[in-house]
């Protein structure tokens, strides 16, 4: 019992944020060195949640050291390689020492640099980083709610079930249950589907120009004095970018 307990204690990750070697630019700020339990000589870096930042392949592969299914993965920004998404692990890697991290990075793809004043622990879950404010003019239907972050869908994607959500949402739910989380019905990453129809009546919600809203506390409100513009959501660049509010021209 007291072995089990000193192991844990020398696995407590430190937080590194990971930038594409190519185009230096960032990828997750949740990323921690591994091994590879297939073959412990190899060195990566993990993440347990994906990022806007990475594009996943639609094409399923077996892994070439053990029998889990793998996507590769690669930057948004450049397209280069970055490394692989588990989108099943084999019994084996499911039975290690496995630390729910499904998406690894080849070393030699990544940047590292390690933050040692953050905590992992304390790490925000951050699914949405950066995004833009987003205030609807009327209150929306339930549909176009995503159930897991409470949030409108965005990318919406629909489940062998029926069941519709973001796609970043479902692909870490997927990671870390393989479930759909409304009815329990088993799923996986191979079998999710864009909802383009949702994602049309999404990208017509008419919404607020981000130069007429101001952040009090962790919500978004009107500000008296921005601009009072309502565009679509799927055009809101188009206004925003030659708004006469921006500051940062
Ligand atoms: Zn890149
Ligand atoms: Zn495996
Ligand atoms: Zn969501
Ligand atoms: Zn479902
Ligand atoms: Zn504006």
């Amino acid at each position: 019992m007291d072995d089990i307990d000193e192991s844990f204690d020398e696995i407590i990750p430190k937080v590194t944020y990971l930038y594409c070697k190519n185009c230096d630019k960032l990828i997750t700020k949740r990323g921690v060195k591994v091994l590879l339990i297939s073959d412990l000589s190899t060195e990566l870096y993990s993440t347990d949640l994906s990022t806007r930042n990475i594009n996943e392949s639609l094409e399923t592969q077996k892994f070439s050291l053990c029998n889990c299914k793998i996507r590769n993965t690669f930057c948004k920004s450049c397209s280069h390689d970055l490394g692989y998404h588990v989108i099943y692990p084999c019994d084996e890697c499911n039975e290690g020492e496995n630390n729910s991290h499904y998406w690894l990075f080849h070393s030699k793809n990544v940047k590292a640099e390690e933050q040692k004043d953050l905590d992992w622990d304390n790490q925000q879950v951050n699914l949405k980083e950066n995004e833009d404010p987003i205030i609807t003019l009327y209150p929306l239907p339930d549909y176009t709610i995503c159930s897991i972050c409470l949030d409108l869908i965005e990318e919406a994607v629909v489940l062998s079930c029926g069941h519709t959500f973001c796609q970043i949402c479902i692909v870490r739910e997927i990671d870390l249950n393989r479930k759909c989380p409304i009815d329990r019905k088993e799923i996986s990453t191979e079998l999710i589907f864009p909802n383009y129809n949702l994602r049309q009546c999404i990208e017509d919600v008419d919404i607020y120009c981000m130069y007429g809203c101001t952040k009090i506390g962790n919500d978004w409100t009107l500000s008296k004095e921005g601009c009072t513009e309502v565009v679509k959501l799927g055009r809101r660049k188009d206004h925003e970018k030659n708004c006469k509010f921006r500051t940062d021209k």
